[in-house]
């Protein structure tokens, strides 16, 4: 999943200033910095932002030229991984067209793809020769607020396009991932929507009340944590194997744009994940609700820790700014950024979306290996890190690493559990991920090995360390390894789906 990617964008860094202490801060502070270490710090941080400002000027000449989304392949998916030729597609406007599609699809025996957003990669929205069904959150249908301050969505709406309703009622998407055109089924169907909110939000999948399916044969069913329990458990998470998500219901919160940021800065994703597990066991702030860690990224050792406080006014966020908590100050010397930025989602995606955009144009393609592993604990993350920053990633380096993405989730029980979703959880232990999104130019296909050896590896790795990969991004997994990955779990999404589609003609692609 992709990072933040605000400071490639020239001007974006508004502080850049040398480290200046923070105001609480004095030499004697526990985990004061040496004055020539701080210098140093700086000087990579500046040497980061002038590459930063480069790639910031291409992206720019591309928003110039009104190019700010990024392209959507016809016959290849948004990885620019499989070709799988010539698509028929059909636009589906709403549930009704969509149960009379199946219905006579599942009759005539017609395989059936399912896409929405279209920014999975691995070809799962693309098909072979059957019927491809792009959902229309245009015209699907609208949201609507429901009593308990719950919300019922359209499924191929997009999330910026919710967010935008949720506002004009005062609330908010508990989580909100960096990029906004995706679709809520889409992204629920992969099982995740994370993001920097995940830290008190958890998953976009964990506020869902209740889902509404369309079976592979047409008919419909309700799901919900008391009603159809496998389909809900099951049919969230496992790449839509088990029908269109038609509509859910989920929980929101209340609207908090204002975010107070302090951004921290360390040479190491180890080191940063050591200091935000520190922090979280710290901070018993109630407004601490953003983490995340960035980098490395452009050949460069600088990896930023950045944590946020929310609250509904920009008056509130400045006071937290002047006054932090007192569990920032071991951080303090490193501190390189405060700041007050508002609606961040919307900033993200805002900044993100053009520089992908640039990396999906005709004259430059690239493509784009991108996986998230999550880990149950601190502990099994932190052994991950070690792994990938001493022995996997010296042999690729971060040349082609467009971002690192660490993220830290609330610690509440999953109610109920999604199994085949990429997260796990252990009683008492806070779940982390990281994300690993790798842009090979499309003329390297020695390059695109490498990532894909180094990607593969991690897989395996993970899955020993009892990590888990997120559904949407670049993974090879035959059945064998589909098992050893999800055991019992794996044989019951297979008895589940041939109860739904004993001939395998819905999205036959994925998840074998
Ligand atoms: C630029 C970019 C940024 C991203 N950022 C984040 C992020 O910050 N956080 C995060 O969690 N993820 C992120 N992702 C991953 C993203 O959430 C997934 O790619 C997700 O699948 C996107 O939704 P979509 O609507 O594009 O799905 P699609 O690619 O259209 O579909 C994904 C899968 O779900 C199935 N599907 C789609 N809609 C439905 C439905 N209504 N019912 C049943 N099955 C369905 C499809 O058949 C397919 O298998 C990002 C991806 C990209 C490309």
């Amino acid at each position: 999943m992709p990072a933040t990617h605000e400071d490639l964008h020239p001007g974006s860094e508004a502080a850049l200033s040398l480290v200046a202490p923070a105001p609480w801060s004095r030499p004697s502070a526990p985990g004061a910095l040496p004055i020539r270490e701080r210098a140093e710090l700086a000087i990579e941080r500046y040497a980061l932002r002038a590459r930063q400002a480069r790639v910031g000027a291409r992206v720019l000449s591309h928003v110039v030229r009104g190019l700010v989304e990024p392209l959507i392949h016809t016959n290849r998916d948004f990885g620019n991984l499989r070709d799988k030729g010539e698509q028929t597609s059909r636009r589906v406007a709403d549930a009704d067209e969509a149960r009379a599609l199946l219905t006579a699809a599942y009759a005539s025996g017609t395989p059936v793809n399912v896409g929405a957003g279209l920014h999975s990669s691995n070809g799962h929205t693309l098909s072979r020769g059957g019927l491809r069904l792009l959902l229309d959150g245009a015209t699907w249908g609208a949201p609507r607020m429901l009593p308990g301050d719950l919300v019922e969505v359209p499924a191929p709406m997009r999330w910026g396009d919710l967010e935008a309703f949720l506002r004009r009622h005062g609330r908010a998407s508990p989580v909100l991932t960096d990029h906004l055109h995706t679709t809520v089924g889409g992204t629920l169907s992969v099982g995740g929507g994370i993001g920097t909110r995940s830290l008190v939000g958890g998953r976009q999948l964990d506020q869902i009340e209740r889902a509404h399916f369309i079976l592979p044969n047409g008919e419909t069913r309700s799901a919900s944590a008391t009603e159809n329990v496998d389909l809900f458990r099951y049919g969230l998470g496992s790449q839509g194997v088990l029908g269109i998500v038609d509509r859910v219901v989920m929980r929101t919160a209340p609207r908090r744009p204002f975010v107070a940021q302090f951004r921290v800065q360390w040479r190491t994703l180890s080191e940063a994940a050591r200091a935000a597990d520190r922090f979280v066991r710290a901070c018993d702030d109630p407004s601490f609700a953003f983490l995340d860690i960035v980098g490395p990224i452009l050949d460069s050792s600088v990896v930023e820790l950045t944590l946020g406080f929310e609250f509904a006014t920009r008056r509130e966020a400045h006071a937290l700014l002047r006054a932090p908590p007192a569990a920032l100050a071991p951080l303090a010397p490193r501190i390189f950024t405060r700041r007050v930025v508002k609606d961040l989602a919307n900033a993200n995606h805002a900044r993100s979306a053009p520089y992908i955009a640039m990396l999906t144009a005709p004259r430059d393609p690239h493509v784009f290996l991108w996986n998230d592993f999550f880990f149950p604990s601190y502990r099994t993350y932190a052994r991950f890190l070690r792994h990938f920053e001493t022995q996997a990633a010296p042999r690729v380096g971060n040349r082609y690493l467009m971002a690192a993405l660490g993220l830290a989730y609330a610690t509440f029980p999953e109610r109920p559990t999604f199994p085949i979703a990429g997260l796990v959880r252990e009683p008492g232990q806070r779940p982390f991920s990281i994300g690993f999104n790798y842009a090979v130019p499309h003329g390297d296909p020695e390059g695109q090995a490498a990532i894909r050896r180094l990607l593969d590896e991690l897989q395996r790795v993970a899955v020993d360390m009892g990590g888990r990969l997120y559904r949407y991004g670049y993974s090879d997994a035959d059945a064998a390894e589909l098992r050893r990955i999800y055991g019992d779990d794996y044989d019951r999404l297979l008895a589940l789906r041939a109860e739904v589609d004993p001939r395998g003609l819905f999205n036959p692609d994925v998840l074998r």
